[in-house]
């Protein structure tokens, strides 16, 4: 492959080309400081300056509330599945949980070493096609925490409203949809992403965390699972992953750079109503998700004559277009539209899928 393909792959994923070519400008020199980007002290000034513009970058694109607390944390989002109830939740306290996913139900298991996790809607039996609406469920009267996924990586699903909690602090895992969507960070306690899927490479994980939530953390937690041990070091108590932090300030910067949210929220958009559009056009395709809960991020689907499915992602490579494979959970074929994937490469998508569909009919 003598080129960079159209990458649907769903993460790590696709990031922005002037961002790929700003990390290897960086690998032998980082900064003029004449040490490369993965060769450089984390103690030093330069790496330093990193870590704070990456957190500034962070606070202004998400508008953070100035109390809150950014961390750049390792172990991806599935630790935060059991760091965050490890942190707020005490033995016995409730914890209630909306699964529309495979990640919830993983977050519900881990939850549940520590307290009484229960999920309070669980759309498994009708293949996870939609995200609840409120007053669909009921939040348990003295539970500590409302904890949901707002967009479910693996079936293609979202959330377009913010889940009533009936006045409980909600918990966000925002993995594959953070900076692409809009997000009203005051209404949450704690929010926490893999950054592979919308900013940047595997290995560093965001995790914000409101007054409240730092707060209520236990004390005399093993040290590495303690959130304010890595607050009160400014998440350098340990070695973090330095280059991923690089990496995620450099994707912050292109956002900063491209009309912020907004011009994210954008272009989210426009690049899944082309492809929804293909999708609805012709009984050719089968959609997975329910019309209002489809995601802007992850858009999955079936080939109505399902036996022509592995044809459809063999031309599709062969074609420049890759990552096409759905999960094992659903089959068929998923194509991550994240932050990092240019309206071009869904361009490229849906002119193939046009002809492929013409061609089979
Ligand atoms: C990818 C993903 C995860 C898992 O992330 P890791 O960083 O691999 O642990 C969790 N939740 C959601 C919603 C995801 O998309």
């Amino acid at each position: 492959m003598p080129e960079r393909i159209h990458n649907f792959g769903a993460g790590p994923a696709v990031l922005p080309l002037s961002v790929v070519n700003a990390v290897g400008a960086a690998l032998p020199n980082l900064m003029d400081s004449g040490f490369g980007l993965c060769e450089i002290s984390h103690r030093s000034s330069t790496f330093q300056s990193v870590v704070d513009s990456a957190m500034e970058r962070v606070r202004r694109v998400l508008s953070v509330p100035d109390d809150y607390t950014v961390l750049f944390l390792q172990g991806g989002a599935s630790l935060q599945f059991y760091m965050t109830a490890l942190n707020i939740l005490n033995e016995g306290e409730k914890a209630d949980f909306l699964v529309t996913g495979g990640w919830s139900q993983k977050a519900l298991k881990e939850a549940g070493r520590i307290g009484n996790a229960e999920a309070i809607w669980n759309d498994e039996d009708n293949s996870f096609k939609s995200v609840p609406s409120d007053g669909e469920y009921s939040v348990r009267e003295d539970a500590v925490y409302l904890h949901y996924t707002s967009n479910n990586t693996l079936y293609g699903t979202q959330y377009h409203h913010l889940p009533d909690s009936s006045g409980k602090p909600r918990i966000l895992d925002a993995s594959s949809d953070i900076a692409g969507v809009p997000l009203d960070v005051s209404a949450h306690e704690i929010i926490y992403a893999g950054a592979q899927k919308n900013l940047g490479p595997s290995g560093v994980t965001l995790v914000i965390l409101s007054p409240w939530a730092m707060e209520r953390c236990g004390d005399n937690l093993p040290t590495m699972l303690d959130y304010n041990v890595h607050a009160s070091k400014g998440s350098l108590f340990n070695t973090p992953n330095t280059f991923g932090i690089f990496v995620l300030d450099q994707v912050f910067k292109w956002l900063e750079e491209n009309g912020g949210l907004k011009g994210s929220i954008a272009r989210n958009r426009a690049k899944a109503n082309l492809l929804y559009q293909e999708l609805d056009r012709t009984d050719f395709w089968a959609p997975h998700a329910h019309k209002d809960s489809r995601s802007v991020m992850n858009v999955t689907w079936r080939l109505s004559n399902q036996e022509l499915e592995p044809t459809f992602l063999q031309e599709a490579e062969v074609a420049g277009l890759g990552g096409l494979k759905g999960h094992r959970s659903v089959g068929g074929i998923r194509a991550s539209l994240y932050n990092g994937c240019p309206m071009e490469s869904v361009v490229a998508l849906v002119d193939f899928m046009r002809e492929f569909s013409a061609r089979y009919n």
